[in-house]
């Protein structure tokens, strides 16, 4: 970490094609690019370390949430199972099950937390497909706003986030139910 720019290869995520312009931190750019190097997955990765490191916001039996580190909006969630499995027709009935139940929490929680207005969810199978990691599932839970369309995207590649990381997984985490 050096003035602002953070090497965010070791966190877990979802890379695209657009860089962040992280509006509230001295304008600073993360600088992660659209293919970050990796020497292991970052969705096996992320549950052995701290939630605040890992961003995780809820941790199941099966699966758990994080927040994606390349989000398309404030709040951008992803639902992974822990084991290391590409597509959704190899998941267990249990690993299902659970996927369901944490994405509709996850929609209870940003709707409360984040006043959004709607959701994008879905899961990209497969890299002609447009999953960014596509050895291991994951379902993105993506929160609209009427407002959130703006013309930083078209412009210039580059997607206006109000919030922090680190402000978005506190507020998410302790607003997520217990029990
Ligand atoms: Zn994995």
């Amino acid at each position: 970490m050096t003035d602002g720019l953070e090497d965010a290869a070791h966190l877990a995520g979802v890379p695209d094609e657009f860089q962040r312009l992280w509006t509230p931190h001295r304008m600073a750019y993360i600088q992660a690019g659209p293919e970050p190097l990796r020497e292991e997955c970052p969705f096996c990765a992320a549950p052995a370390k701290s939630d605040a490191d890992g961003l995780i916001v809820a941790r199941g039996t099966a699966a758990y949430v994080l927040l994606n580190l390349f989000p398309y909006n404030s709040g951008h969630l992803l639902v992974c199972p822990y084991r290391h499995i590409a597509t959704y027709d190899e998941a267990t009935a249990e690993e299902v099950a659970e996927i369901g139940a944490l994405t509709q929490t996850a929609m209870r929680v940003l709707r409360q937390v984040a006043r959004c207005d709607g959701f994008n969810i879905g899961m990209n199978q497969g890299r002609v497909a447009g999953a960014g990691v596509d050895g291991h599932l994951h379902q993105h839970v993506v929160p609209r706003w009427a407002t959130d369309a703006n013309f930083f995207p078209i412009i210039a590649k580059t997607k206006a986030l109000p919030q922090l990381l680190g402000e978005v997984r506190e507020s998410v985490a302790s607003a997520w139910p217990t029990g």
